[in-house]
């Protein structure tokens, strides 16, 4: 707590301006986050690209603070992520699977959920730990547990990383590359990487409809993907020529707010009923 004074007299004497103040306040009121039950998930429904039906669902994640009010992901979870607070956040996210995975009426052979690994949870050990404490409550975890990470998560340590995914990937999880095509590496060095899933990064999904030179990019990333055998999906997803454009193409899996955007566990489960009788 001292410290903690010190950094904010400190910073504030120094003239420190307000997003400064902000990112400060945030910092100090996620610590409590989870001990005062202020995160939430939403599901975003994975999508069959040649069918429409849900298949599964990426984890986001919402929180609600009662000084802040909502913040979202794209601003706490960098800062969660300098502190190293991402660890726990990542712990409860994956914690909060197996819960769905027990609680949602799904098919298990043919059902799985996503979750973001940030590259502090890459690059350390406490993933392994995670793991092994979630397959003592359900050791069938790998057939229904994808996990997403960023080019940029990997490159941060490339050799490190590496060393985890393949332990991963060892354990039969599924690995996707999210945001594809924002880094900077080739699909030929993807190849080298222990990952199953190539994930299109929604910048080149959202403007497919009409513009001929995204086609090309996401023709060849998906024709380019599939000989080097892995799953390709494609996020941001928002008009039906879109779907309609990528399965003729043969991607596998979509994601985007013309399916659906990410709605609550109660939400989700009632579309997999609904579509259980249509
Ligand atoms: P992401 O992993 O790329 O997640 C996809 C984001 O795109 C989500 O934003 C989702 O709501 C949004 N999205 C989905 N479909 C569409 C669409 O059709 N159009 C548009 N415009 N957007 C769409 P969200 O939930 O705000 O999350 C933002 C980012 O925050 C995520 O990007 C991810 O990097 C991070 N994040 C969220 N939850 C977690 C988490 O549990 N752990 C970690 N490490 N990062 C997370
Ligand atoms: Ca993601
Ligand atoms: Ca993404
Ligand atoms: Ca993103």
């Amino acid at each position: 707590q001292a410290k903690h004074e010190q950094t904010f007299l400190y910073c504030y004497s120094s003239g420190l301006d307000e997003q400064h103040l902000r990112q400060l306040h945030i910092l100090e009121q996620l610590q409590q986050a989870v001990a005062r039950d202020e995160l939430t998930l939403l599901l975003q429904p994975k999508i069959d690209c040649r069918s429409g039906r849900t298949i599964g669902a990426e984890l986001l994640l919402r929180w609600h603070n009662q000084q802040l009010g909502f913040v979202g992901p794209d601003e706490f979870i960098p800062l969660a992520e300098q502190s190293g607070l991402i660890k726990r956040l990542t712990r409860w996210v994956c914690e909060r699977a197996v819960e769905l995975l027990e609680q949602l009426p799904v098919d298990s052979e043919h059902f799985s959920l996503s979750v973001n690994l940030s590259a502090v949870d890459l690059l350390s050990d406490e993933i392994l730990a995670l793991i092994a404490d979630l397959e003592v409550q359900r050791p069938q975890l790998n057939r229904n547990l994808v996990l997403e990470v960023t080019e940029s998560a990997i490159v941060s340590d490339p050799d490190n990383a590496i060393a985890r995914l393949n332990w991963l990937r060892n354990k039969g999880y599924g690995v996707s590359i999210d945001d594809y095509g924002t880094g900077y590496s080739s699909l030929a060095q993807m190849r080298q990487l222990p990952v199953t899933e190539l994930k299109i990064d929604r910048a080149f999904v959202q403007p497919l409809a009409d513009s001929a030179v995204d086609q090309s990019i996401v023709r060849s990333t998906i024709q380019l993907a599939h000989e080097l055998g892995l799953y390709v999906v494609a996020e941001g997803v928002e008009d039906e020529p879109s779907w309609r454009w990528l399965q003729q193409q043969g991607c596998d899996e979509l994601q985007g707010f013309y399916f659906s955007k990410p709605i609550s566990a109660i939400d989700f489960a009632q579309r997999l009923q609904g579509e259980a009788h249509a």
